[in-house]
C-alpha cells in the first residue's frame, strides 16, 4: 500500500541496476570526461535514429543554442516556433540574435500548424523550429516541403520525441526532414543522463561546426589550421577559429545515456500502454478531451495531456490540482504559451490574444502522471481519482 504522503509525480526517470553499473564502471575508468563514452553514446544515437552524426552536449537547451549558432544566421533574421513549448525553443533564437516569431497550434494535435507558419513567413524568415509536442511528431513531410520552397533551415525540437516515428515509419532524429534535430535527456524526458542533450544531423559541415562550438571553438584538425606554416604546430597545438562554449557532456552521463538508450523502445511501449489504460478509464467522462494521436504517426508519449472544461465543471484548475494532490496524484501544466511571458511581451510586444488556439489549449490543459515505472494498478487508481475529482457534484 502507498503511504498517504506518497505522490505520483507527472514524470520520472526509470533507472535499474544496469544503469548504475554503467555509471560505476565509468567512475572507476580513467575518463570522467572527454573519454570514449561520449563517442560511444553518439554512435548509439546514430545507430538508433539513422542519422549520420550526433553531438552530445550538456543539456537540451545547449543543443538548441548550438544548433542555431551553427547555421550562422545574420542578425535581424526571424525564426518561427510554437507558442506551446518550453522556454528553450524560442530562447535559442534570442541567444543568436534571431527574432522569435510564434505560429499558433493545431487545435487537435497541439503541434505548430503549417497554415499558421505560412501566415508568419516573411522574407526575413530563415529558420523553423517545429516542436514534437508531448512526443507526437509534427507533420514534417509538409514542413520540409515549405522549407524547401522558401529556402528555410529546419531544426526539430524533439526533446519530447526520442523513440517516436514519422508517418513514413522512420524514426524521429534521422533528420530526413530537417537540418538538425535536438534531444533532451533531462530526468522527466524519455531517457535520461541527469542533464544532457544531443544534436543529430546528416550534414558533415554542420557536424564539424557543432563539435567546435561545443568546446570553446577549438580545433585540433591539422588540415584546417589557419596559422602560417612557420608557426610551430606540435602535439600541444590547437586553434580557436570561432567563439564557442563549454557545453560538453561527461563520460559519466554518456555511459548512463548508452545504458538508457538500450531500454528506450521498452520505455515507449510501456508509455503507450499506460496511455491506452488512461484512455479506457477516462473515455466518456464529460467535460474532457483525451489526447489525439494522428493515426499515421507513433507518438513517444512524453506527456498525457487532458483538456478539461474547468468553467463548466465549476472548479478551477488550482482546485482540481489540489484535490488530485490530496488523493496522491501529482499533475502539471504544459505549457504556458511562451509569447505571453513577460520577457517576450516586453522585448517583442507580444500579447495575450496573439495565439488564440495555444491560449485556449493552455486554459484547459492538465498533464497526468506518465512514466514507465507506473504499474497498471497505479494507472487504474489514478484514473479513478481523476474520475472522482472531475465528476460534477451539483
Ligand atoms: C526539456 C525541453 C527542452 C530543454 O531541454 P533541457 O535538457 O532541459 O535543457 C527544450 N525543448 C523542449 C520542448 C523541452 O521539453
Amino acid at each position: 500500500m502507498r503511504s498517504n504522503k506518497q505522490i505520483y509525480p507527472y514524470g520520472k526517470q526509470a533507472l535499474d541496476l544496469s544503469d548504475l553499473l554503467a555509471v560505476f564502471k565509468t567512475l572507476l575508468s580513467p575518463w570522467l570526461t572527454q573519454g570514449p563514452a561520449v563517442k560511444n553514446f553518439e554512435d548509439a544515437l546514430c545507430a538508433y535514429t539513422g542519422a549520420q552524426y550526433a553531438v552530445a552536449v550538456a543539456n537540451g537547451t545547449a543543443a538548441l543554442h548550438l544548433a542555431v549558432a551553427a547555421l550562422d544566421i545574420a542578425p535581424g533574421a526571424e525564426g518561427i516556433t510554437s507558442p506551446n513549448t518550453f522556454l528553450a525553443s524560442p530562447n535559442c533564437l534570442v541567444y543568436n540574435k534571431v527574432k522569435p516569431v510564434f505560429a499558433d497550434i493545431d487545435a487537435q494535435t497541439y503541434n505548430i500548424s503549417l497554415k499558421e507558419i505560412e501566415k508568419h513567413c516573411s522574407e526575413k524568415t530563415k529558420l523553423l523550429i517545429p516542436v514534437h509536442f508531448a512526443g507526437q511528431p509534427v507533420d514534417m513531410e509538409n514542413i520540409a516541403k515549405l522549407a524547401k520552397a522558401k529556402d528555410l533551415f529546419v531544426i526539430e525540437d524533439a526533446a519530447h520525441a526520442i523513440g517516436a516515428t514519422y508517418a513514413d515509419g522512420s524514426r524521429v532524429g534521422n533528420c530526413r526532414y530537417s537540418d538538425m534535430t535536438i534531444f533532451s535527456f533531462h530526468p522527466v524526458k524519455t531517457i535520461t543522463t541527469g542533464e544532457g542533450g544531443a544534436i543529430m544531423t546528416n550534414d558533415k559541415a554542420l557536424y564539424e561546426k557543432l563539435l567546435a562550438l561545443r568546446a570553446h571553438g577549438m580545433t585540433k584538425a591539422a588540415e584546417r589550421y589557419q596559422q602560417p606554416a612557420n608557426i610551430e604546430k606540435g602535439a600541444w597545438y590547437y586553434e580557436m577559429q570561432t567563439l564557442g562554449f563549454n557545453y560538453r557532456l561527461t563520460d559519466i552521463q554518456a555511459a548512463l545515456g548508452s545504458s538508457q538508450l538500450k531500454k528506450l523502445d521498452r520505455f515507449v511501449a510501456r508509455r503507450r500502454h499506460i496511455v491506452e489504460l488512461y484512455n479506457q478509464e477516462l473515455k466518456g467522462l464529460p467535460l474532457i478531451t483525451l489526447p489525439f494521436e494522428r493515426p499515421e504517426v507513433r507518438s513517444a508519449f512524453h506527456l498525457y495531456v487532458l483538456q478539461i472544461d474547468f468553467a463548466a465543471l465549476g472548479k478551477n484548475r488550482t482546485q482540481v490540482m489540489e484535490e488530485l494532490k490530496a488523493k496522491g496524484v501529482g499533475t502539471q501544466v504544459h505549457y504556458i504559451p511562451v509569447h505571453t511571458q513577460p520577457y517576450y511581451q516586453n522585448s517583442y510586444g507580444y500579447r495575450w490574444g496573439d495565439q488564440p488556439k495555444a491560449e485556449d489549449y493552455y486554459q484547459k490543459a492538465l498533464s497526468l502522471p506518465l512514466y514507465p515505472t507506473l504499474t497498471d494498478r497505479d494507472v487504474l487508481s489514478i484514473g479513478q481519482s481523476v474520475r472522482e475529482v472531475l465528476t460534477k457534484t451539483i
